[in-house]
Parts: structure tokens; C-alpha cells; sequence
């Protein structure tokens, strides 16, 4: 009997007890290698001795100031970290407490910009298909997640939707890379000019796909291609990096491999590490211009933002990631990763693709690999693959609806940037267990 109402109401769940480095204990003592970071936040692993030094430190010192009344030292250095190696033209911070927080402050700082500036008129996002920006009524509006969305429908604000770019399922046999790319990108051109030039507020993207279809990175040029665009109509870029960013992919932020920046830029899951709950806006200097120039603040708030306890966390995350070099284990065990998928998965008759950045990696499970045809939603493929790794002590993150919100399922990986060589060949062996049986149970 349990008086918590958990996401799934019937599903039998194991007591999670302790965490050292890549892996989660249960009660029963036994062990699972948390090869997704739960939904990829753990960047860390459990229990690193560094960020419990500092939370210690922090809570003896201070637990909590309200922003309304004080500023902290830890939540000040964190935007100093943070804004160092922002993407060119961020240069402030928002702290808040997860994702989907961070996305609604980044859509109202983007209505309020054009507020600022005078032109009211602008009221449209525009998002992609197949996307996940979070669970509040905001976020989840501008998500493109059908399963997610449907049945809270009558209570979200209108949105627009374009179609990912998804090479796997959308590029044309024959494409080319560069030819599919501009075609991508031309959906949010029209798309702008079919609500109006002058009507559009921001375009928000994942940079790399994360939990809607399974760590698929853009074609080289789209994101180019879509920040001229943008730029072409004075339109916001908002990057959702709350998934793929703070080193996932190699790169401190996913976008750095695409050569462009946002005009605000979303952050979470790794800022912290899972450590406490923090996420944060990175916005540019234009749009705290505008503000501090003209109404002189940003109407939003929570009670919990800039928690110095959830500051310090993030600050310590960042600074170990930065001391101890991990981007470039990232780099290099991502690709170690991606050979192993490739050599366990790559003649596989059910993964019809093979992607991701970095420790970011996702395969596409398909009922037969010639005619790229999903399995049948039915048989929930994705959530045997769960249960099938859970039972080898593999923690990844299988989901549905990878094609459409109904049909298709994937299978993410993002493991902590810790991991060695034999940690990711034993994940992956795990994980080709798990995805056999899984299969055979459906014959
Ligand atoms: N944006 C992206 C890209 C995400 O992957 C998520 C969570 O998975 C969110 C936003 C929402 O974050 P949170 O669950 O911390 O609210």
C-alpha cells in the first residue's frame, strides 16, 4: 500500500536505496547501471564526493534566501560559470528549478521582448512535431508530442508545429544532406509567413532530439539555415537544451556543433546532475537590454528560483565537469559507444537506425528494417525493453510513439560522463539482451 500517487499507478517498483558512481542500488541489494542518467541528468553519477562536499557546505552556511529580498554568492558565481562559456551573445541568467520552468520563463521573456520593444502584435510560437519541452501547460503546448498533449488539448495556448528534422524517417531516398536540409528549414519560413512576418515571437527547438524520438541530431546546416530565418523576421531563437546540453554531447552545448547561438537557450537535467533540481534561461544581452531599458524587470517569478542550495549544486556539477576534463570523455567514449551499438546493432533486423551525439545515443527498433515498418503500438515494445534491461541491472530509457506520438519505439542512452570503456561494452551487452528478449516475447 503506498499513499504516493506514481506515474504509473499499477507498476510494481523497486526502493531505490544508494548511488555510487554509474550505478543505482535497491532495496534488495541489487545493482543496475544507470546507463540513461535516469531521463540523462545523472552527468555525474551518484554520490561524487565533490558535489556533497559543497551541498554540505552550502546548507551549513545558508539553505534559502528569497529573491525577492537577496541575491546569494552561490547563485551570483553560478551565472558567472555559466555565462563564461555561454554561447556567443548570452550573457544573463535565470535560475529556476527543472525544464519545464525554464521553458515557460523563456517563452514569457520572449512575449515580454516584443512588449519591451513595441510590438505587441507578436503572439505566435512556433514549435516542431515530435518534440518535448516539458509538462506545464506552456511547455507542453509547445512540445509536439501528440500522446502527450492530447488529452489536456482544451487548455493549451495555441501553437504551431513543423516537422522535425528527422533524416531516419524524412529524408527523401536520393536526398542529399544539403537539399534535405533546406527543405527542413523552409517549413519554418512558411510557416512564419503563412501567421505573418511580424506575428511570430520565437521558434524553440531541441537541438538534438532527445526523449519524443530517441537522440536524433540535426543535418548539418539546418540549425544554420533556421537561425537565418529567424534572423530574416526578427524572430526569437529559443534552443531547448534542457536534455542534450551542459556536455551531453561533447561539446558543452549541443549547438556549438551546429555554429550557431539562441537568443535564449533552456538548460536543466545536467546543470545539476540530479544533485538538487535547478535549471536556468540563458538569455542575450538584447533581450536584457530591452528589459532593464524599459520595464526594468521580467514579470515571473517562483519562490524556489536561484535556490542557493540548487545554485550550489549546479556550480559544483560545472566546475567538476570543467576540472576534471570530462567533455573529453564524453567525446571519446561516445564514439567508443556508438562502434559498440554499431557492432551489436548494426546488421540487427529490428534497428532500422543508429544515432546521437556524444554519450547521446539512441537506436530505432523496427518491425522489419527493409520497409522501415514499426512494430504494432500494442505490444509496447518499448516498455519490454524496460522491463527486459531493469531485470540485467541496465537502467535505459525506451519510449513509444517515436514517428508520431502513436507508432514507433526507441531506445535513448545517456550514460554519466564517467564511464569507461568496459562500463559502456557491458551496457551494451546488456542492452542487446535485453532488446532480443524483449522481441522474442512478442514471436
Ligand atoms: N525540455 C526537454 C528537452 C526535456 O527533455 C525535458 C524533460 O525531459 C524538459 C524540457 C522538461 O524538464 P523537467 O522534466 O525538468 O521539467
Amino acid at each position: 500500500m503506498t499513499h504516493l500517487l506514481h506515474r504509473a499507478i499499477h507498476a510494481q517498483l523497486p526502493v531505490a536505496v544508494a548511488g555510487k558512481g554509474i550505478e543505482l542500488f535497491d532495496a534488495d541489494g541489487k545493482a543496475y547501471i544507470d546507463a540513461s542518467g535516469g531521463a540523462a541528468v545523472s552527468c555525474l553519477g551518484h554520490g561524487h564526493p565533490d558535489v556533497i562536499k559543497a551541498l554540505h557546505e552550502q546548507l551549513d552556511k545558508m539553505a534559502y534566501a528569497h529573491t525577492g529580498f537577496f541575491t546569494s554568492e552561490v547563485a551570483e558565481k553560478l551565472a558567472d560559470r555559466l555565462i563564461e562559456d555561454a554561447p556567443a551573445g548570452l550573457d544573463h541568467v535565470y535560475l529556476v528549478s527543472g525544464g519545464s520552468e525554464a521553458v515557460e520563463a523563456a517563452l514569457k521573456m520572449a512575449r515580454q521582448y516584443f512588449v519591451e520593444k513595441g510590438e505587441t502584435q507578436r503572439r505566435h510560437v512556433i514549435a516542431r512535431r515530435q518534440s518535448y519541452h516539458g509538462n506545464t501547460l506552456g511547455a507542453l503546448a509547445t512540445g509536439g508530442n501528440e500522446w502527450r498533449r492530447s488529452q489536456f488539448k482544451p487548455l493549451l495556448i495555441e501553437t504551431h508545429h513543423i516537422d522535425p528534422c528527422y533524416a531516419y524517417r524524412f529524408q527523401t531516398e536520393g536526398e542529399s544532406d544539403e537539399a534535405y536540409a533546406a527543405r527542413a528549414a523552409q517549413q519554418l519560413e512558411d510557416k512564419i509567413l503563412e501567421l505573418g512576418g511580424d506575428q511570430v515571437i520565437a521558434f524553440v527547438a531541441e537541438t538534438v532530439v532527445g526523449a519524443t524520438i530517441g537522440a536524433v541530431p540535426p543535418i548539418a546546416d539546418y540549425f544554420k539555415r533556421i537561425r537565418a530565418i529567424c534572423d530574416k523576421y526578427g524572430v526569437l531563437l529559443i534552443l531547448d537544451e534542457v536534455m542534450c546540453g551542459m556536455g551531453r554531447t561533447g561539446t558543452l552545448h549541443a549547438c556549438e556543433q551546429d555554429g550557431i547561438a539562441p537568443d535564449l537557450m533552456t538548460i536543466a537535467k545536467g546543470l545539476g546532475g540530479g544533485y538538487q533540481p535547478v535549471g536556468a534561461v540563458l538569455l542575450s544581452g538584447a533581450i536584457f537590454e530591452a528589459f532593464a531599458s524599459g520595464s526594468g524587470f521580467f514579470q515571473h517569478g517562483h519562490t524556489y528560483m536561484g535556490h542557493p542550495m540548487a545554485a550550489a549544486a549546479g556550480l559544483a556539477v560545472q566546475e567538476i565537469l570543467k576540472r576534471d576534463g570530462l567533455l573529453a570523455n564524453v567525446v571519446e567514449m561516445g564514439s567508443h559507444l556508438e562502434a559498440r551499438l554499431s557492432e551489436r546493432f548494426g546488421n540487427h533486423y529490428h534497428v532500422g537506425d543508429i544515432r546521437g551525439r556524444g554519450l547521446f545515443q539512441g537506436i530505432e527498433l523496427v518491425h522489419d528494417r527493409s520497409t522501415k515498418t514499426p512494430f504494432d503500438p500494442a505490444l509496447k515494445l518499448n516498455a519490454r525493453v524496460k522491463k527486459e534491461a531493469m531485470a540485467r541491472g541496465l537502467m535505459v530509457y525506451p519510449m513509444g510513439g517515436t514517428i508520431d506520438g502513436k507508432t514507433g519505439d526507441h531506445v535513448l542512452m545517456a550514460p554519466p560522463f564517467i564511464v569507461n570503456k568496459q562500463n559502456i561494452d557491458t551496457i551494451v551487452e546488456r542492452l542487446g539482451d535485453a532488446v532480443d528478449a524483449s522481441i522474442a516475447s512478442i514471436r
